[in-house]
């Protein structure tokens, strides 16, 4: 018989939201994340104009805005900067390895999970747009996710080695 398991936040005794944090947390967390992703991926100038492509844009530009003196602005003639997740990331590379398909430039909401992206939109009240994967995509998607039973954080590592991987090379 399964027995029902309600986790609690890591930070305090509230019930988790997602990814072992309360809603409190999370957001922190979330917010968190980004900055250091930003600072770690550099690919952002202070006032610099850009275009975000993909899904959850809306995410996006509430994220760039919420940088104290990071003054962006949005424009289509912009720098185009990619919004996919983690998720993406992960499959795409899988992807890239077994074609000849070209790899995807730095995306500024790689740095979470899909979920991690639908539960903070749901919090925020935002537009939570779904990835859409190629027919290739959609089977390594579903490979990935039955190992996802086995080893929950295959994503988050499989994005890992890819990026200490394209450091190397
Ligand atoms: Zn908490």
């Amino acid at each position: 018989m399964f027995k029902l398991i309600i986790m609690n936040c890591i930070k305090c005794d509230k019930t988790e939201y997602c990814s072992r944090f309360c809603k409190e947390h999370f957001l922190k967390y979330f917010y968190k994340k980004f900055k250091a992703h930003l600072a770690r991926i550099k690919i952002i100038a202070r006032s610099e104009s850009v275009n975000l492509k993909g899904k959850n844009k809306e995410l996006g530009k509430h994220l760039l805005l919420s940088i104290d003196n990071l003054d962006i602005k949005f424009s289509p003639q912009g720098k185009e900067l990619p919004t996919y997740s983690m998720d993406y990331k992960a499959i795409n590379e899988l992807e890239c390895m077994m074609t000849e398909m070209k790899h995807l430039l730095p995306s500024i909401l790689e740095c979470y999970r899909e979920e991690e992206i639908e539960a903070f939109c749901n919090l925020k009240k935002m537009k939570f747009e779904q990835e859409q994967y190629s027919i290739l995509g959609q089977k390594l998607l579903k490979e990935m996710d039955k190992l996802e039973k086995r080893k929950p954080n295959i994503y988050t590592s499989s994005y890992k080695i890819l990026e200490k991987f394209y450091k190397k090379i």
